[in-house]
């Protein structure tokens, strides 16, 4: 496993890294002072080197309060939103989950560190073959699955899910998904404009289905027969 720069960092605040330190900071200003409450995900943001999943140049930012470039156009989304929507889906261990656009692996970390099983779809190769770099490289692959592909119409093959998270905003409610959520299953997915979505909580209950918005945000869009591209 990559250690980078470990050995030559100064403990700060009883952290063994200067990573650490960064890390713990973000957990407490970021997360616990914006009502991010539940304790798995704070604990599994408190754990996972964020730092392994941001590119080498970006590393000092890899804590700081904002999305960061990853390539290709994309961003790896700033850490309270990760938080956010993975606390919507309010994961206690058992589940299977979908995410739809890998980016660079981190999310799909937490979302292992929260769930049973977690595939999540790419459709940018370069990207798909990042996620899986970082995920091993951080040791964070052992129940997370990379697939490259159009996940906009969700992944019909290991559905339903238990838990679905998208990354990218959607035009509109992707029904699609929707139909791959198991019968008590939660969806958080950004719908909206181009420039700006809201952050869906979706909740089915048997054939009841509540919604409401959990935030305004701005995501890259959505690709895909689901996303933009089939406007
Ligand atoms: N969750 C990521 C951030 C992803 S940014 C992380 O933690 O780093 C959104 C990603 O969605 C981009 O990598 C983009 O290429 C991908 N994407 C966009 N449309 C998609 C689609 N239809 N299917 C799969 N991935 C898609």
């Amino acid at each position: 496993m990559r250690q980078p720069g470990r050995g030559k960092e100064q403990p700060v605040n009883g952290a063994s890294t200067a990573m650490e330190a960064l890390r713990w900071h973000m957990v407490e200003k970021q997360l616990k002072a914006r009502g991010i409450a539940d304790p798995r995900v704070l604990e599994a943001m408190s754990r996972i080197p964020r730092e392994e999943f941001v590119p080498e140049r970006f590393r000092r930012e890899a804590y700081a309060d904002e999305p960061i470039s990853i390539g290709h156009g994309q961003t790896i989304s700033q850490p309270y939103i990760t938080a956010l929507m993975a606390q919507t889906l309010e994961l206690k261990g058992h589940e299977k989950v979908l995410e739809v656009g890998a980016g660079s692996g981190y999310h799909a970390a937490v979302l292992g560190a929260l769930a049973a099983e977690v595939i999540t779809l790419e459709i940018i190769p370069e990207l798909a073959e990042l996620a899986r770099r970082n995920l091993a490289g951080a040791g964070y692959d052992r129940n997370v699955r990379v697939v490259c592909g159009d996940g906009s119409l969700g992944y019909p093959e290991t559905a339903p899910y238990d838990a679905i998270s998208v990354a990218a905003g959607a035009p509109a409610t992707p029904d699609q998904l929707l139909a791959q959520l198991a019968g008590d299953g939660r969806m958080v997915v950004p719908v909206g404009s181009y420039d700006e979505q809201k952050l869906m909580v979706f909740v089915k209950a048997g054939d009841a289905l509540t919604s409401r918005v959990a935030t305004y945000c701005r995501f890259v869009p959505l690709r895909g027969g689901g996303g933009w591209n089939a406007r």
